[in-house]
């Protein structure tokens, strides 16, 4: 099978150099004639250029742009591809990216490898990005299934988690556990910074230690990504947040009624709650959950 790959970035290289160390062949497509000439001497593709045409052969095709630039590189891919070619992506946010594609090209499976580094672009790119990583996918009804199950063998390569699920649901579960984190810990920060006495403030600061570090980390990140989860994914992430704020309205009633005892019961349920979210890879196993043969992160 000669795999093609479209953005030879963080997630593009690191499939390009997974793939390739088991014995595929790689052909890949970027923006930049430097991006490719660095994925050849990085071993993450056989051949690279900016040229679509040379997806031509490929019978897989990974999409691993930014979000935004993968509708645009599916217009230009589309008149190169060979008619039975699979095409999958690989974007965070899978019910806008599956609308707009799988009317241009049944041949398509909505993908999202959750795993991910702080880093960005071809350097970032390592092996064993998605080992014990969930790999989730999210075929339609009209998907066919030789290309499910090409996918599913791809994704065994790569040692994650397989996971399937309808876009809606995909997008709704990582609006709770990786979107609304970004905006919750961002409002964390901008309600420190809203203390209007001054020398409270300069305290806090001096004061912030490993438990402000965790929880403001993600809300100090990229902006651009930020605001790509907000646009891409709004109507999940604005349920989630209304879910979110229910919960702090509730704390702020337990707060000002001093019924300590429900407040004391509440962190009991969150704290016994936690494990299933952030044990090594121990989550309940949904109806739709198909184990793999390994167990990661966004
Ligand atoms: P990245 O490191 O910035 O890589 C994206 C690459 O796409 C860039 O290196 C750029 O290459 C290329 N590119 C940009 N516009 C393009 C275009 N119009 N046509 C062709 N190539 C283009 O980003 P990433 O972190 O790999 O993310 C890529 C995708 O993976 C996104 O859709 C994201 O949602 C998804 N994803 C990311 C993570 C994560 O944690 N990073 C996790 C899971 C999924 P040039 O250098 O040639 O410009």
């Amino acid at each position: 099978m000669i795999v093609g790959i479209v953005g030879l970035g963080l997630i593009g290289g690191s499939l390009g150099l997974e793939l390739r160390s088991q014995g595929y062949r790689v052909l890949g497509v970027s923006r930049q004639a430097a991006t490719c000439e660095r994925a050849i001497i990085r071993g993450a593709v056989d051949a690279a250029g900016v040229d679509y045409s040379l997806l031509a052969t490929a019978d897989l095709i990974f999409l691993c742009p930014p979000l935004q630039a993968i509708p645009i590189t599916v217009a230009q891919l589309l008149p190169h591809l060979h008619p039975q070619a699979i095409l999958t992506d690989v974007g965070s946010v899978k019910g806008p990216i599956v609308e707009a594609i799988a009317p241009l090209w049944p041949r398509f499976i909505g993908g999202h490898p959750m795993a991910g580094t702080a880093d960005q672009g071809i350097e970032a790119a390592h092996l064993g990005l998605f080992r014990d990583a969930p790999y989730i996918l999210t075929p339609t009804p009209t998907t066919p299934p030789d290309c499910v199950a090409a996918m599913t063998a791809i994704i065994e390569v790569l040692g994650s988690h397989l996971y399937t699920c309808s876009p809606a649901d995909h997008d709704q579960a990582v609006a709770a556990i990786s979107h609304l984190p970004v905006f919750v810990s961002a409002a964390l920060i901008a309600s420190c910074e809203q203390e209007s006495n001054p020398q409270v403030r300069k305290l806090a600061q001096a004061f912030a230690s490993s438990g402000f570090r965790d929880t403001s980390r993600v809300g100090g990140g990229n902006p651009e990504l930020g605001r790509m989860m907000a646009q891409y994914n709004a109507t999940a992430l604005g349920r989630s947040l209304r879910a979110y704020r229910d919960r702090l309205d509730h704390l702020i009633t337990q707060l000002e009624a001093q019924d300590w005892d429900n407040l004391e019961a509440f962190l009991t349920t969150t704290a016994a709650a936690r494990p299933a979210y952030v044990a090594p890879h121990a989550p309940p196993s949904p109806p739709t959950h198909q184990p793999g043969p390994a167990g990661g992160g966004l």
